[in-house]
């Protein structure tokens, strides 16, 4: 049995014709899909007989909201989705005032074990399909009533990692019979997976890439992050480098700032030296306390001291404000805290 949601909407289409029905049929399955049907029944206007053959071989089970912490602070909302299987995955709807962004997993756990990171502690279970990963948007749209115009692929998981379902996934909530967002407002994250970026450039897909740099040293960077022992910085900037003539887009830089480890001036002075040259934005986020590890975020002070070093070199550079600070909005957390 295949998530009926797994398919494009081309795809859908050549189902539909295939069992001998017309068209026009498959723009309303595909609209009810979109709007977060839980089951055939909720289609209305869809017949009996179309139904029941479609669900011979294709299931429609929406993702259950198994937990939902809204902040007082800032109406940040986030969510643990269970899956068909059982399975959780945690998503967080964040307002701004560009609008309303959702943060969105790619796959139950993570292989990568990056030391600072909650959602890799308990190892990888799976992948999500393409369908599970876009039902997220479908279902967090679903709960605010709002139309939800950003999306960050910055939760569970590691995207390139779940390559294909990751490439249908954004060209399905591209889809403007469906949900209809832009490529300019969808941003994907990723621990550095060199020959997946260099696959992904070719794609051509006006997405902004987003690196888990974290360290412009490689001794320091592999003491955090495993992959790095796999594909070393200056592989990782190549290949940045490369993206950025291929596709043409700023990257962004994600550096969680860890007190010694990441935050000394030389740390600084390296990653200005590294970053020289490409157009880029450097994110800065005060590391995330986790129970399982001691890393720490070092004092407001430090942190904007690094952050004014790389403007004076010229390299734009913010302090993530954090958001949902009161119910932990910091991946991973929730779904532990529910194994
Ligand atoms: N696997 C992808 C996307 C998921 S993590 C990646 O590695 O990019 C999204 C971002 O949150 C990454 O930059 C990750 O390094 C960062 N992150 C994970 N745990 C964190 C923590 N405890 N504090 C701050 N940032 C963290």
């Amino acid at each position: 049995m295949i998530n009926l949601r797994d398919l494009t909407y081309e795809e859908l289409e050549g189902v539909i014709l295939g069992l001998g029905e017309k068209k026009f049929r498959a723009k309303q399955v595909y609209e009810w899909l979109m709007k977060g049907v839980n089951s055939y029944d909720e289609m209305l206007n869809v017949p009996s007989l179309l139904k029941s053959k479609l669900s011979e071989n294709y299931f429609i089970h929406g993702l259950e909201i198994a937990k939902k912490l809204v902040s007082a602070i800032d109406n940040t909302k986030k969510y643990l989705f269970k899956l068909h299987d059982g399975n959780m995955v945690e998503s967080v709807v964040m307002y701004y005032k560009h609008g309303i962004t959702v943060c969105i997993s790619s796959q139950v756990g993570c292989a990568m074990g990056c030391k600072f990171c909650a959602s890799t502690i308990g190892g990888l279970v799976r992948s999500l399909t393409s369908g599970e990963i876009l039902e997220q948007v479908i279902y967090a749209q679903k709960d605010i009533g709002e139309r939800i115009s950003n999306i960050v692929m910055m939760g569970i998981g590691e995207p390139l990692a779940n390559y294909h379902n990751v490439i249908k996934f954004l060209k399905n909530v591209n889809d403007e019979r469906g949900l209809n967002i832009g490529y300019r407002h969808i941003s994907l994250s990723t621990c550095g997976i060199v020959p997946n970026i260099l696959e992904l450039a070719k794609e051509k897909l006006p997405i902004t890439l987003s690196i888990s740099l974290h360290s412009p040293v490689d001794s320091a960077r592999s003491s955090i992050m495993p992959i790095n022992e796999k594909y070393n910085i200056s592989e990782l900037i190549d290949a940045c480098k490369r993206y950025q003539q291929q596709c043409g887009r700023r990257i962004s830089f994600e550096y969680a700032i860890i007190k010694d480890v990441n935050d000394s001036t030389e740390d600084a002075k390296k990653l200005a030296a590294l970053l020289r040259g490409i157009m880029c934005h450097v994110n800065i986020i005060p590391v995330n306390n986790v129970e399982e590890n001691s890393y720490q975020k070092p004092d407001t002070a430090k942190i904007k001291s690094f952050c004014d070093y790389l403007e004076s070199k010229g390299i734009t550079a913010t302090v993530r404000r954090e958001l949902g600070s009161d119910i932990n909005a910091s991946c991973g957390q929730l779904r532990k805290n529910n194994m």
